[in-house]
């Protein structure tokens, strides 16, 4: 029996695709291994959001292969899209898969590891994927790719252009994820809301399809696009479905000028409209709160002190989400941002980045604070961690609780302390 080791770097996405080459591969007879237990083949997952991201990706490629020289290493990835001949050019690597040869990766390792070289399988443009390590929840890629092509982002160019499978066949698949007994998924892709485009369907289609799926109790979105996350959509979400009031949404400015310049597709005025349409439908005195988990993106070319104090002003008095993911600019070849010329100092990203985690600690202390005395339902997952069991409140408060075997992957109403 072959043993593969399985490597991934990034997004939910990356997690949900190589979960999916790992069950096809163990149907076909591979054992899943840690990379350290003497897998004889690797297939690392890349990601390439920041140049932080394709060194890394680099330098455990060159780990695995110190480790075992033997090893066959597969990679695939948006950094393997991007920069295939790279990763080629590095001792070991046996073969790249670029985005459009993601429904090759299993067939192919078949094919090598029985002698033969490639395969004749055809290329998929959609490869269908989900996540199903943890008992209790599973990422669902329902999309790919993306249009919007902001000024910033080499994903666009990495995973192509938006696309996705038809309703008719993501319903089969939240089918099966109910029969391994999971009760929560997360809808997942590039830019999740823009499902549709290549179906003539609409993600509020999507949604209210997925909400019959018998089995399934709960649902979040990973992460939408504030124009994609309609009005219809939230009034139908507050009237009582089994999707959760929990929202990741990119905000990445709190001011015009900038979100102008990296060619968003709204200004803050439409987004404080939306955050405050969605609490105003789905918050009730006393009741949970929405959580709201914001991207924002720090030092982008041409942001001084001034247009920085517009951000954090913004979410600090008008947004105040419960977490804001912060990521300081990154600079990627070939986008028009990267050949501005007003690039903002590495040190001054970093001090913003720093006063933005102390506001997102607040925020997030202020918000949980919130909840003392109330009841939630908790998911509560598998694992017992020294006698202890955690669980996320519908809008993904983490709970922990004394370990209770009967609680575990079922949803329990408690008091929030
Ligand atoms: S919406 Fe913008 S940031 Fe998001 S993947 Fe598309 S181009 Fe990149």
């Amino acid at each position: 029996m072959h043993k593969i080791s399985y490597i991934t770097l990034g997004c939910k996405l990356n997690y949900a695709e190589t979960s999916t080459y790992e069950r096809e591969l163990s149907r076909a007879g591979f054992q899943a291994v840690p990379w350290t237990k003497g897998a004889d083949i690797f297939l690392v997952n890349t990601c390439t959001v920041t140049e932080h991201s394709d060194k890394k990706s680099r330098n455990i490629i060159r780990k695995l292969h110190r480790q075992n020289p033997e090893a066959l290493i597969f990679v695939t990835g948006c950094y393997a899209q991007l920069k295939k001949a790279e990763i080629e050019a590095i001792e070991g690597v046996r073969k790249v898969f670029g985005a459009t040869e993601k429904g090759l990766i299993v067939p192919t390792i078949i094919d090598i590891v029985s002698g033969g070289d490639c395969c004749g399988h055809d290329i998929g443009t959609f490869f269908p994927a989900y996540s199903s390590g943890e008992r209790t929840r599973s990422f669902l890629k329902v999309q790919d790719g993306c249009d919007y092509k902001c000024h910033y982002c080499t994903v666009p160019y990495a995973r192509g252009e938006s696309r996705n499978i038809p309703i008719a066949e993501i319903i089969p698949l939240a089918k099966a994820i109910a029969a391994e007994g999971i009760k929560e998924i997360v809808l997942t892709g590039v830019n999740t809301g823009d499902f549709g485009r290549s179906t003539g369907e609409t993600f509020y289609d999507l949604i209210r399809e997925l909400n019959e799926v018998e089995g399934i109790e709960r649902y979040r979105i990973s992460s939408i696009e504030p124009n994609l996350l309609t009005e219809e959509m939230v009034d139908w979400i507050a009237s009582g479905t089994k999707f959760l009031p929990h929202f990741h949404i990119p905000l990445q400015s709190g001011c015009d000028t900038i979100l102008r310049e990296m060619g968003r597709r709204y200004d803050t005025a439409a987004f404080a409209h939306k955050i405050q349409y969605i609490r105003q439908k789905m918050e009730v005195p006393g009741g949970l709160k929405v959580f709201f988990g914001i991207d924002v993106i720090v030092g982008f070319p041409g942001e001084t002190d001034e247009l920085f104090e517009e951000t954090y002003t913004f979410l600090r008095d008008v947004v105040r989400p419960a977490f804001i993911h912060i990521f300081p600019y990154s600079r990627r070849a070939g986008t028009p941002a990267a050949s501005r010329k007003d690039q903002v100092q590495d040190s001054v990203k970093t001090l913003r980045v720093q006063r933005l985690e102390a506001l997102c600690q607040k925020l997030h202390e202020e918000f949980v604070s919130a909840h003392k005395g109330l009841t939630g339902k908790v998911l509560f997952e598998s694992t017992d961690r020294n006698g202890m069991m955690e669980g996320y409140t519908e809008n993904y408060i983490r709970v922990t609780a004394p370990y209770d075997s009967a609680a575990i992957n079922n949803i329990v109403e408690i008091e929030i302390k």
